[in-house]
């Protein structure tokens, strides 16, 4: 594995540059928000920040997204593709929290039983470097409770750690090995990597929040009916912040829209937390209330996905804890969950 080093004050030039050669997403400051972009021509990246407000997962699995296209004629309908093969691009800046977030879609967007080539051929298309954190961004930040950690390298193609007036850039995978040209020639050698080993375990040390999320799971296999779910959801506006901004939640719709002859077939981001998305057609809903919407969250997230594919569908990146407008903390009620 290739390991070098380059002056902290390059990197944003490096990224820059990369983005003349392949398309680039990088953290980018629009007004009050740190946001995931595309890299334009003669931008910058950002390369000091806490972590984004939207999720990278955008750019694997797009919030509207066309399938197919078709066009009705007098002997049938005839189709076309979606939107074309996706180019080769660079995610550039991930925290470990938002990169582990792709493996743990990758467990359902790539199942040996069902595929989805709209989400794989963008995930193979896309090299990931993350920048691990130094120092946990946030006070609301959970990553080792749920599997993961400051340093973490899972989904991590390279990995940047910040030591002292440099970075260390570790390639972890033959993806990654391929953008070695663009890190200068200053080999790292183990001292540094010892140095990162050092500091992972210290960024550990100061994640505040701890929950008990591996431990819940038998708990909800037996308490589907428990009155704990009457009490959680009043005040939430199933505005769907948290689920957008989840790094990890994957909700969608299909829809067919047409005009004249021509239609398009349309994938949408969709979330738990709207009545609609379970709204049957004959109008019965199996998920009435917010009630079952917040049990089916905290089920899917805590015991389905850990039935299906063996692990916890949150990274602990507190986005949903930032952001919703009205304080629903996803934190307490695992801690609520594992008392009952
Ligand atoms: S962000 Fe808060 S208010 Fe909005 S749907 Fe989620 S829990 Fe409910
Ligand atoms: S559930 Fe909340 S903390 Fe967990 S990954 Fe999603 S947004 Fe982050």
């Amino acid at each position: 594995m290739e390991k070098r080093l380059i002056k902290k004050d390059t990197l944003a030039d490096i990224i820059a540059k990369m983005a003349g050669d392949v398309l680039v997403y990088a953290p980018v400051k629009e007004e009050d928000n740190v946001l995931f972009k595309v890299l334009e021509a003669g931008m910058k990246p950002l390369t000091r920040y806490a972590n984004t407000k939207n999720a990278p997962k955008n750019f694997f699995f797009p919030h509207t997204e066309q399938m197919m296209k078709f066009t009705r004629t007098e002997k049938g309908a005839v189709f076309a593709g979606g939107e074309g093969k996706s180019p080769e691009a660079v995610l550039f800046g991930a925290r470990p929290c938002d990169a582990r977030s792709f493996v743990l879609l990758d467990m359902l967007f790539d199942q040996d039983k069902y595929k989805d080539p709209f989400y794989i051929e963008k995930r193979a298309a896309t090299t990931i470097i993350a920048l691990n954190c130094v120092h946990p961004p946030y006070s609301t930040c959970f990553c080792t409770s749920v599997g993961g950690s400051p340093t973490s390298s899972d989904g991590v193609d390279v990995a940047l750690t910040e030591l002292g007036e440099d970075y260390l850039v570790e390639f972890l995978t033959s993806k990654g090995e391929k953008l070695l040209k663009y890190f200068g020639d200053v080999k790292a050698g183990d001292a540094e990597v010892n140095q990162r080993v050092q500091i992972g375990e210290q960024a550990a040390r100061e994640i505040k929040s701890h929950i008990p999320a591996a431990e819940i799971k038998p708990i909800l296999d037996v308490n589907f009916e428990h009155p704990y779910w009457a009490t959680i959801h009043q005040r939430c506006l199933a505005c769907g912040t948290c689920t957008f901004l989840c790094p990890t939640c994957h909700c969608f719709d299909i829809s067919d829209e047409t005009k004249g002859a021509d239609g398009v077939r349309i994938r949408n981001w969709d979330s738990c937390m709207f009545p609609l998305f379970t709204m049957e057609t004959s109008g019965h809903n199996p998920r009435p209330t917010q009630k079952e919407r917040w049990r089916q969250r905290v089920m899917h997230k805590f015991k389905y996905y850990v039935d299906n594919f063996g692990a916890i569908a949150c990274v602990g990146c507190g986005r949903c804890v930032m952001y919703c407008p009205v304080n629903i903390d996803i934190r307490k009620i695992v801690e609520d969950i594992s008392r009952l």
